[in-house]
């Protein structure tokens, strides 16, 4: 799809604003009610969905200059996807997240994105990595762990690190507990080492298309080259790369987050915790392994119009509302752990709001970023819990960054409670 091909779709969105807010029966307090960080910090209608739906059209008409301010509202989009839940709940028939990323994806093809954006384009290009670290030390978090090599060998499982935690030292302990548990479970799997490549889902996120295809068709040539049938990955972004967006490009494999994988050893008994941990803890979904973690379901069909006003689907379109995602996996986790007390937040699961590090903001938009990870922090400390656990790096480092001496509560990866519960 492009930009133009939602031409009828924006003519039908009917300004109701349901995508500003976490849906009207969900809400539990005026403080924690919305759901789009980037209205709730700019304030202003064209840094919504709606906004947004209005600016395309802007566009497609040619109406409009594309200035700074038009690359500022389609890039603090942070693809967190809680718009587009929302929307289906009032519509059930406009796909706004869609929209606004092939929003982006147009500017990209007109050369409009941040300076930082091109940064990190240029990192994946020569790098296959977001930060432009060195790709021949990629596999270094796995040293001593002794895990098949399947460059040389093949295995019908790889287990798929990614940028974060291949590259973030302070995230290295994390990472090994994830294949350590893979490797106490005896499952036959290895590791690409320095052949493995950034996922994509950043450059998919930022609109950059072609260096997401890029990425994306390397990583499935390599995995079927080694035999792989089953990706098992600790991020959050990896994840929904690999379920949502690689199958469109011939890339079906199953997919497993370590959250479920742990939790499967947990149910079957062949993973016990023999250490407490006194703690209260509320839990952080992140947006990619809730609601954007669905499974791709493909279509393809027509649109057409019910006695000339209701726009039907034939086939019927598969409705993404984030009720598929990966929530109850991590809680049955954390409420395994003896001595954890999982308090919850008032938006979760599929109304869970964004830890601000989606879309390239953390690079592009620091500020704002930043405090929409306080935003979040604000209503996790609103619980009374002494620790926010997430099952993304990507989440633990934008609270991390975010992170005030005042503040007393840490930031825990789920992989690290695991680790000292064993
Ligand atoms: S909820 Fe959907 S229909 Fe309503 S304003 Fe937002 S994008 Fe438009
Ligand atoms: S994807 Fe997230 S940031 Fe973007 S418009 Fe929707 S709710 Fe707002």
């Amino acid at each position: 799809m492009a930009l133009k091909d939602y031409a009828k779709e924006i003519e039908r969105c009917s300004a109701c604003s349901y995508c500003k807010w976490i849906p009207f029966d969900h809400v539990k307090s005026w403080r924690f009610a919305k759901n789009c960080p980037s209205i709730d910090y700019f304030n202003f209608n064209n840094y919504s969905a709606r906004g947004r739906y209005l600016t395309s059209r802007s566009i497609l008409r040619e109406e409009i200059e594309i200035t700074q301010e038009v690359v500022d509202i389609a890039h603090t989009c942070l693809t967190c996807g809680a718009c587009d839940v929302a929307c289906k709940i009032s519509r059930y028939n406009l796909e706004p997240l869609e929209m606004v990323r092939e929003l982006k994806a147009e500017l990209v093809k007109q050369n409009r994105f941040p300076e930082a954006h091109g940064q990190i384009l240029q990192n994946l290009t020569h790098e296959a990595n977001v930060f432009g670290k060195d790709r021949h030390r990629r596999g270094d978090w796995a040293e001593g762990l002794n895990i098949k090599d399947l460059t040389r060998e093949t295995s019908g499982i790889v287990f798929h690190a990614g940028c974060s935690y291949s590259f973030d030292e302070s995230l290295t302990p994390t990472v090994r507990t994830a294949v350590e548990i893979m490797n106490a479970s005896g499952v036959d799997y290895g590791i690409m080492g320095a052949a493995e490549m950034c996922c994509g889902a950043r450059s998919h996120a930022m609109g950059q298309d072609e260096a997401f295809t890029k990425l994306a068709k390397a990583n499935i040539k390599l995995w079927k080259r080694a035999g792989v049938k089953t990706i098992v990955t600790a991020c959050a972004d990896g994840y929904h790369a690999f379920k949502h967006l690689y199958p469109s490009l011939g890339g079906d494999f199953e997919v497993i987050h370590i959250v479920e994988f742990i939790d499967r050893l947990i149910r079957e008994q062949r993973l016990t915790f023999t250490k407490e941990i006194p703690l209260q803890v509320t839990y952080h979904d992140p947006c990619h392994l809730g609601r954007m973690g669905e499974p791709y379901e493909p279509w393809e069909g027509e649109e057409k119009k019910f006695k000339n006003q209701i726009v039907v689907h034939e086939p019927r379109k598969p409705r993404k509302n984030g009720i598929h995602g990966i929530y109850d996996e991590p809680r049955h986790i954390l409420e395994s752990i003896p001595g954890i007390n999982l308090v919850e937040m008032e938006r979760i699961r599929e109304f869970s709001y964004c830890c601000g590090a989606g879309g390239g903001a953390p690079e592009a938009y620091p500020e704002y970023s930043s405090w929409v990870a306080r935003e979040r922090m604000e209503e996790a400390k609103a619980t009374g819990s002494q620790a926010l656990v997430t099952a993304c790096p990507w989440c633990r480092t934008s609270f991390t960054s975010a992170s005030r001496d005042e503040d007393s509560m840490q930031i825990v990866d789920i992989l690290d409670l695991v680790r000292k519960a064993l």
